[in-house]
């Protein structure tokens, strides 16, 4: 606080400093009399006359060779003008000369505020921020956004979640009818706190709970707050809180609230004011208003166990709402919500498109639909077709599919084609209750050389042969690689394998506690992390498995090179392809 008041300070001094320079350096003002401006003009001095259209009693003067301003009495006779113009004298009307003042004076401001600003940012991070557009436009900007979008949104449109849905009933009823809860002693949950992965609705809940109500909706998001003048970000949240008690009851929304509520780093003392203002803001406020008024704030974020405490205490944020990925039930849902208004072939059954779609975000759903409708709609076609779904579904999973392929040589084509055909082939033989979907070399526009998509079952649990041969499909486009090419050949195509193999073979041992000689204890539950024996044992552990699969894929040899060719040939199998080329 005392080191912010100082730059305050320091600011305010500058400015005054940068002012008075201008007001007396710059228009020394100095009285000259009318006879003396007639001798001037006979001798040819007079540059310019300026009239002050507001104020005629006088004018002003400027001379050559001279940077002062006279003021002489306004002889207001008829033809002065004339006289002056005559005389060869540049003649202005009005404030230029106030207006030129002005732009100095917002020069000077403007400087100030920037010098202020880039004081502080790099007081916050250690490093100065480069001074971006968002930035510019972020500062200049009014606060509050997309207030009254929520109006005809209702819980019927949200699919799926149907605990939280009734989790959020009574916050409906609640902010409708305070009254009657306060008859009987029960206070309202001032926050209200949703959590999950992105895409699965968070904000869409959120505003289906503010147009049930009918109140109206106020949204910011956390990123609105941070990375601004000290003060700046506690100052909106009042703005905030202060638009909404004027709509007496309502429905405040802030996403990404972890930005402004993230935990503060143990060990390091150096905290962030402007954070921790912020913070400090948004509870003050939270306790301003009445228990019962009717107004509830909302947060989302996608991971709860990042949150300061002092968010989730009693009276602030206290009743949280897991909003999860949605199952093959909601997914269905959200599908025939979302191909609802649309025209689709009879060979698109939204049924199996669920079932194919495991681990798909609603928001992943809807833009699955939208791609496939503007597939159909590019290629002129009245109803979308399973071609078209099929499309956007690659599209949403890997990004736009390159179309300019002629730079991709033979040998790459032949490298990731025996490198996806090696994880089909892992796949149909340890884990034939996935269904595989999509084996391609199409490459796609984020880099992927191409690409295998299998479906899991949905299921709760994962038992141990699973995760173990999820370990080996993911090994096996590596060891396809090696036994085709020699270990001298091999690529960096695997890295994204290797990397989720290492994440999954460090859960398997440590946090699922499935190895026999590790046993059950789990250093991932000690804050500390690593333990050498555990890296070791990975490391042991992944070489092994590696060999493993690398067998695997030897013993079947002629089934690799059979998918592969196919692979070459066509560029893209499906599950049904897959299993005739095997049986
Ligand atoms: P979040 O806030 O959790 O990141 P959003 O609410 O912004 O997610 O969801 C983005 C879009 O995805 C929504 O506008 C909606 O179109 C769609 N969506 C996501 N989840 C659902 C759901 N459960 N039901 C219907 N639509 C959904
Ligand atoms: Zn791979």
């Amino acid at each position: 606080m005392k080191r912010n008041f100082l730059i305050v300070l320091s600011f305010l001094i500058l400015l005054a400093i940068g002012l008075t320079a201008i007001l007396y350096l710059d228009k020394k003002d100095v009285k000259m009399s009318y006879p003396s401006f007639l001798e001037a003009v006979d001798r040819a001095q007079v540059a310019e006359v300026i009239v002050n259209e507001a104020d005629n009693n006088t004018f002003q003067a400027k001379l050559k060779n001279d940077s002062s301003l006279y003021t002489v009495p306004n002889p207001k006779t008829e033809n002065f003008t004339e006289y002056l113009l005559l005389n060869k004298i540049e003649v202005n009307y009005g404030k230029e000369n106030v207006l030129g003042g002005l732009l100095k004076v917002f020069l000077v401001v403007g400087i100030a505020v920037l010098v202020f600003w880039y004081i502080k940012n790099g007081q916050n991070s250690g490093i100065t921020k480069n001074v971006n557009k968002k930035n510019w436009k972020r500062l200049f900007s009014t606060p509050t956004k997309k207030e009254a979008d929520a109006k005809s949104i209702t819980l019927a449109q949200v699919a799926g979640n149907i605990e939280a849905k009734s989790m959020v009933e009574d916050i409906i009823s609640f902010i409708q009818n305070p009254d009657k809860y306060s008859a009987v002693g029960a206070r309202m949950p001032k926050g209200l706190l949703l959590y999950g992965p992105p895409g699965t609705g968070k904000t869409l809940m959120a505003k289906a709970i503010a147009g049930e109500a009918g109140v109206p909706f106020f949204a910011m998001s956390g990123s609105d707050f941070v990375q601004m003048y000290v003060g700046v970000g506690a100052s909106r949240i009042r703005n905030l809180f202060n638009k909404a008690k004027k709509s007496d009851k309502a429905v405040i929304f802030i996403d990404e609230i972890d930005a402004i509520g993230k935990k503060r780093a143990r060990n390091v003392s150096a905290s962030n004011d402007e954070r921790d203002q912020t913070l400090n803001a948004l509870l003050t406020e939270m306790s301003g208003f009445h228990d019962n008024q009717g107004i509830i704030v909302i947060g989302a974020t996608n991971r709860l166990d990042t949150l300061d405490e002092a968010l989730l205490r009693p009276g602030r944020f206290d009743r949280h709402i897991e909003i999860g990925l949605p199952d093959v039930n909601a997914r269905k849902h959200i599908l025939s919500l979302y191909a609802n208004k649309k025209p689709l072939s009879d060979d698109v059954d939204l049924e199996d498109l669920a079932k194919s779609t495991v681990y798909f975000s609603g928001a992943m759903l809807e833009t699955l639909i939208n791609e496939a409708a503007i597939n159909a709609g590019n290629q002129m076609e009245p109803i979308i077709t399973k071609e078209h779904i099929d499309k956007a579904f690659y599209t949403v999973i890997a990004g736009a599919p390159k179309t300019d392929r002629s730079y991709i040589t033979e040998k790459d084509r032949r490298i990731t084609a025996y490198h996806e055909s090696g994880h089909a082939l892992a796949t149909t033989l340890l884990l034939p209750e996935h269904f595989i979907s999509k084996v391609t070399i199409i490459p796609s526009v984020r880099g992927a050389g191409g690409f295998n998509l299998s479906i899991p079952k949905d299921t709760m649990f994962q038992s141990r042969r699973q995760l173990k041969a999820n370990i080996q499909v993911l090994l096996a486009g590596r060891a396809a690689e090696e036994l085709i090419f020699g270990s001298e050949e091999i690529t960096t195509g695997a890295s994204n394998d290797i990397q989720k193999a290492s994440r999954l073979i460090a859960d398997y041992l440590d946090k699922y506690g499935m190895d026999a000689e590790l046993g059950l204890f789990s250093v991932e539950a000690l804050e500390e992390g690593h333990d050498s024996r555990l890296i070791s044992k990975c490391r042991a552990f992944m070489n092994s498995t590696y060999e493993e699969t690398r067998k695997t894929i030897e013993e079947n040899l002629p089934l690799l090179e059979r998918i592969t060719s196919e692979l070459l040939e066509k560029e893209s199998l499906n599950g049904t392809d897959i299993e005739r080329i095997c049986a």
